[in-house]
């Protein structure tokens, strides 16, 4: 008798600790946290090394977030050289009304991306703007690779004019002196 009730209080006792808890929905969904680089970037991202057009778009779309709007230019050429000097572009409407960007596609499709659109936004801020190299930042000579961060700042600093100093007319006769040959 003493052994049936014992049993029965562990047969009670282990029913009550039975989990009763219904089944729940516990998909956790980890944030994705992206980081902002060329690669996600909604103008950025469109960039085609093989389609040099595509810089031209992504430089009226940049403008265009500084209120900038470029529509009113529609002759704009990127036409394929061989460059010497291992030199991936080169601005040849300077001071012109027309755009015109000579590009070593060869020597322009080995540079990391950061270097490709540092490259054309450089060479499109010549001859769009005629923009010289005296104002720095994105203007300045040396074409190099920037990190996603300091190169939108840079941008941003070209299109509200902090960085930005036209050639004066004098370098621009000489520029055209020079192009034209
Ligand atoms: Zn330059």
């Amino acid at each position: 008798m003493k052994h049936t009730l014992f049993l029965l209080l562990i047969l009670i006792s282990c029913s009550k600790e039975a989990p009763s808890s219904e089944p729940q929905d516990t998909v956790v969904t980890e944030p994705e946290i992206i980081v902002p680089d060329f690669d996600n970037d909604t103008i950025y991202m469109k960039l085609k090394p093989k389609l040099l057009d595509s810089y031209w778009t992504a430089f009226k779309e940049s403008a265009s977030l500084y209120n900038i709007d470029l529509s009113y230019i529609d002759e704009v050429a990127f036409v394929s050289e061989n460059l010497l000097n291992n030199i991936a572009g080169t601005a040849n409407g300077s001071c012109e009304p027309y755009v015109r960007i000579l590009v070593d596609e060869t020597t322009f499709r080995n540079l990391s991306a950061g270097e490709q659109v540092f490259l054309m936004y450089h060479e499109l801020g010549h001859d769009v703007f005629n923009a010289s190299h005296e104002g720095g930042g994105l203007m300045a000579p040396n074409i190099r690779s920037l990190d996603y961060k300091l190169f939108q700042t840079e941008v941003k600093d070209f299109f509200t004019g902090v960085d930005y100093v036209e050639w004066t007319d004098e370098e621009c006769e000489y520029i055209r002196s020079i192009i034209d040959n």
